[in-house]
């Protein structure tokens, strides 16, 4: 009777799954897919405790403890740090994986070297291959995001580096096949995996650069989704296999959409060192941008007609957006068409600006997505780049030699007049400069976001209130 139950349960909560990642394409019905995971793994875990298989309810409940006490502090992240914290959730769950699929080989080695299958040590391989290299892969790249010193941002190349990794690998596969073939006998090669999958996620990380790293932690998913496939068949739990499946396909999917945002292959991705320091081209000479003060910024803007804000990784960091909603409703009172425009890969994750203006509730209709707002610019009249910068970059659609040539951009050179508001001259994430901000119709001001358009604000408020 227990059995049944637990089965259906499974059933519900892999519908919920799938319905969850449905849900939450569409920003409109995001909050209910949210609540559809939730209850799916509320589901999962309880049906999973009723199981009468367990035998540790004492240990069961200082795990569960200890989760509470690591989860809670790192749901409190800011959202620019999300894509650090979901690296760790993934480290974790390769931890996960990797401890049961070790615990399950010795104590079958140990109890019933029977149980030790074809099928099962297959799925046990591969559940601490991928498990250790994305504990190991995953905390790299969260160290890389959150700039941990002793972490170096920039891509580590050196030479063979690729015959390396991969060589690793191989071997790490090689002994893995012996111990399929013969457990028993070749039980000692089992910790030698366990040593290189750790190493390999280390070394899979160093080449590449902070610029690419939600993309490969987007694909570290899906490896520990697989790793959690791998456990299910290990575990007999269908439920893993399901979950794990549905977690793994959706990494792989989001990877690959981010990668054709950026205009990058996966390959380009795991071994381009995207984002290595340039090197000085000789004989550039020193430029200046035009700058503009706010009180001048604000002028031009209540003679606009048609204004479009482009946020970017700096809107999120200098948490603007509620100062972008009162902007946006002065223009709007000052009968203004005000529209944003959205890119892909604007700031650190896909729909990161999406979400931030949301949450200052921005009407959602007036952000639109790239791909039909850049037909329109020539016709507007002043763009304010906000915190943007590689999304902007007119070198992604003409100089060749560009680390982001091919990139789909935001035409904000296209615009009548462009406002670009950030705090220096610094390039964005890609590491490299911006002809936009030399162009003749671009003026700079310089400045902590919020703080900037918060001064546009209080000039823009006293004509309004004059109107
Ligand atoms: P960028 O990282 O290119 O530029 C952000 C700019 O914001 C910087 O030039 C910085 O200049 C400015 N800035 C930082 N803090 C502030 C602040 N407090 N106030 C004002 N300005 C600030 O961001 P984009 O959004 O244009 O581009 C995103 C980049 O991330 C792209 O290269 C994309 O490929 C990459 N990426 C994004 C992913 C995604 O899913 N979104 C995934 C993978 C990669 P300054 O220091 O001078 O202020």
């Amino acid at each position: 009777m227990i059995y049944s139950i637990v089965q259906f349960s499974f059933i519900v909560a892999t519908a919920l799954f799938v319905f969850a990642l449905h849900w939450m394409k569409d920003p409109k019905t995001a909050r209910k897919g949210v609540f559809s995971g939730v209850a799916a793994m509320t589901i999962a875990i309880i049906s999973t405790l009723i199981d009468p298989a367990i035998v540790n309810w004492e240990w069961i409940a200082v795990a569960i403890a200890f989760g509470f006490i690591v989860g809670i502090p790192l749901s409190k992240v800011p959202l620019t740090a999300v894509p650090q914290r979901t690296a760790l959730s993934h480290a974790f769950g390769g931890l996960a994986a990797g401890l049961v699929g070790t615990a399950k080989f010795y104590l079958w080695l140990d109890e019933g070297p029977e149980n030790l299958t074809v099928f099962i040590m297959v799925a046990i391989i591969a559940e601490i291959i991928l498990g250790y290299l994305t504990f190991t892969g995953s905390l790299m790249a969260a160290g890389k995001l959150q700039e941990i010193k002793w972490i170096p941002q920039r891509p580590v190349t050196y030479k063979g580096q690729n015959f390396i990794n991969l060589g690793l690998l191989a071997v790490a596969v090689v002994f893995g096949i012996l111990l399929i073939i013969n457990p028993v006998e070749y039980g000692y090669l089992f910790p030698a995996i366990i040593f290189l999958a750790v190493l390999f996620g280390v070394l899979l990380i160093i080449p590449i650069g902070g610029a690419d790293m939600p993309t490969v932690i987007s694909l570290l998913n899906s490896y520990a989704g697989l790793s959690a496939v791998a456990m299910g068949f290990v575990l007999d739990n269908k439920l893993l296999v399901t979950a794990g499946a549905l977690d793994g396909s959706s990494g792989l999917i989001l990877s690959i959409i981010m990668c054709k945002a950026m205009n990058r292959s996966f390959t380009n991705v795991l071994f381009g060192a995207f984002g290595q320091v340039q090197a000085a081209k000789a004989g550039v000479e020193q430029r200046t941008a035009k700058q503009e003060t706010p009180e001048g910024a604000a002028q031009i803007l209540e003679q606009a007609s048609k204004v479009v804000i482009v946020p970017g990784y700096g809107m999120a960091v200098a948490q603007a957006q509620y100062r972008i909603r009162e902007l946006y409703d002065l223009l709007s009172k000052l009968g203004i068409d005000v529209k944003f425009a959205i890119h892909p890969v604007a700031g650190r994750m896909p729909g990161h600006m999406n979400v931030l203006l949301a949450e200052a509730k921005i009407p959602y209709e007036q952000l639109i997505e790239m791909d039909d707002i850049n037909s329109d610019m020539p016709q507007v009249d002043v763009v304010i780049v906000v915190g943007a910068n590689d999304v902007v970059n007119p070198a992604a659609r003409s100089d060749k030699s560009s680390p982001i040539f091919g990139m789909p951009i935001i035409n904000a050179d296209k615009a009548k007049m462009c406002f670009a508001i950030k705090r220096s001259m610094n390039p964005g994430f890609a590491g490299i400069e911006n002809e936009l901000y030399y162009a003749d119709h671009t003026f700079m001001l310089f400045g902590d976001a919020k703080a900037v358009i918060g001064e546009l604000v209080k000039h823009l408020s006293v004509v309004v209130a004059e109107k």
